[in-house]
């Protein structure tokens, strides 16, 4: 998911030196920047597929690693292995620390959406539809349930940015894109606009 705001200094920091990173298990990653895939690729519409015992550890620590890296450098908040051409059902988020509220950085692999709560009306982008913004309402709370990159499962209970990202992040591993909850009269507008910044060659 990407916010309407420009990218930060952290951004360009973590752009500049974020490009190997040393882990616990005390091997370097060479992190590497994924290409993202536009609306139009058929993988966005595809439901992901369950990973399962095999593709945690290494693999998916690596995968995390240049998501992340991926998710920075594009000024996005969420990216989900969809929108990486990957059809698998994992994501990364991190919401930067405000004076509102707590930096929330996670990676979720396997979410399930267990209970949502509330209402919230706010623009929203994806990484996937360069240069569109547009209202979607969303559920305000949200706890969830996911694994890590090893496999442990967690529960998150979150609000504001932080649960509207994890919907949206979701619904990508369900093939459900965000022009799929906007109201007919938005998604049209949307569709309109995407149609004119393909003819532009801007898509
Ligand atoms: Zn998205």
């Amino acid at each position: 998911m990407q916010q309407h705001t420009s990218r930060t200094l952290r951004s360009y920091f973590v752009r500049g030196l974020a490009f190997l990173l040393y882990n616990y298990r005390s091997r370097f990653i060479a992190m590497a920047v994924l290409d993202i895939v536009h609306y139009g690729d058929p993988v966005l519409l595809t439901v992901g597929r369950p990973l399962v015992d095999g593709d945690f550890g290494a693999p998916m620590e690596k995968l995390a690693a240049d998501m992340f890296l991926t998710m920075d450098k594009a000024g996005g908040v969420g990216l989900a292995a969809p929108q990486v051409g990957l059809s698998q059902r994992m994501f990364v988020m991190d919401i930067p620390e405000t004076d509102e509220r707590d930096q929330c950085k996670v990676v979720m692999v396997n979410p399930e959406i267990i209970t949502v709560e509330g209402e919230q009306t706010g623009d929203e982008g994806c990484l996937s539809f360069p240069g569109l913004f547009q209202v979607v309402q969303r559920e305000m709370r949200v706890i969830a349930r996911a694994q890590d990159v090893n496999g442990e499962e967690f529960e998150i209970d979150v609000d504001g940015l932080a649960a509207r990202c994890i919907l949206h992040e979701t619904d990508h591993c369900d093939g459900i894109v965000f022009l799929d909850r906007m109201t007919p009269l938005k998604r049209e507008l949307a569709k309109r606009k995407i149609r004119r910044l393909q003819k532009a060659g801007d898509w």
